[in-house]
């Protein structure tokens, strides 16, 4: 599915976290976002996926716009994203955990009343499991997984609802350097084999250069720059405002 951005624009107070950003995410691209702290990253995954309202612009899902529409419309649209983590049960375990989010998926076509879990769940379940690599880890509670399986967890109930384009807010957050390859491998593998619309925000520049086909570089709210990885690495522009920064060196 392709995803396109016109105009996008938010802003808070006299912020202009987002100012008139216009982006096109062909269908089964995969792209990175980068850019400094407070470049506004998040606040268009934000708007992109519904979590806040946009002061103007447009969302169009295979052209059509969902700006309009409610997070949860947008979500049946196609355009998922990782959940945080404190959305899931905790004191379930990864099984349950993924079952109710496939549950709740089918929801709108059956009837749950009849059989729980309905046919099917426990099937989807595991393939969930089976995509983000948690299957050893199915009968483990929520609350006690790792920090990066409860990251593969969100990502798996991301993909409980069949998203056609998934953003992911910097997915290897928080994550030892083996760790962060261990789950960007993850999130490249799944990008291929479910052919998704795949876009993620990472501060690590070695894995955005390595990973990523596409980076757009976003600065104070607008596009700063975008292109192929070896086009970006030497775009004097981002050089000057973000990869010849002390914070990005220090990553
Ligand atoms: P990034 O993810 O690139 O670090 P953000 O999108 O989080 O940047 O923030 C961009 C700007 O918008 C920052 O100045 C931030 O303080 C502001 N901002 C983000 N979310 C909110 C909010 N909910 N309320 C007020 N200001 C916000
Ligand atoms: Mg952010």
């Amino acid at each position: 599915m392709k995803l396109e951005i016109k105009n996008l624009t938010k802003a808070f107070g006299g912020v202009r976290a987002i100012d008139d950003v216009s982006l096109t995410f062909p269908s089964g691209s995969l792209s990175a976002v980068i850019g400094p702290n407070g470049a506004g990253k998040s606040t268009f995954f934000n708007l992109i996926s519904g979590a806040f309202p946009a002061d103007a612009g447009q969302v169009l899902l295979d052209s059509e716009d969902v700006i309009r529409l409610s997070k949860n419309d947008r979500m049946r649209r196609g355009i998922g994203r990782a959940f945080q983590v404190a959305s899931c049960f905790p004191t379930m375990t990864v099984e349950e955990n993924l079952m109710a989010a496939v549950t709740a998926h089918a929801g709108r076509w059956g009837d749950l009343s009849r059989r729980f879990p309905p046919i099917g769940v426990r099937e989807r379940a595991g393939e969930m499991m089976e995509l983000a690599g948690l299957t050893h880890v199915a009968d483990v509670e929520a609350a006690i997984l790792s920090h990066g399986d409860q990251k593969l967890l969100d990502i798996a109930l991301a993909l409980a609802l069949e998203p056609k384009v998934l953003l992911l807010d910097e997915p290897t957050a928080g994550m030892g350097p083996e760790e962060r390859w261990r789950m960007i491998r993850r999130v490249r593998d799944l990008w291929e084999q479910r052919q998704l619309t795949l876009v993620f925000i990472e501060h690590d520049m070695d894995i955005v250069f390595q990973v990523a086909s596409t980076i757009r570089v976003l600065c104070y709210g607008r596009v700063l720059a975008e292109g192929t990885p070896s086009e970006i690495r030497n775009n004097q522009a981002v050089i000057d405002a973000y990869l010849g920064t002390e914070e990005a060196q220090a990553e």
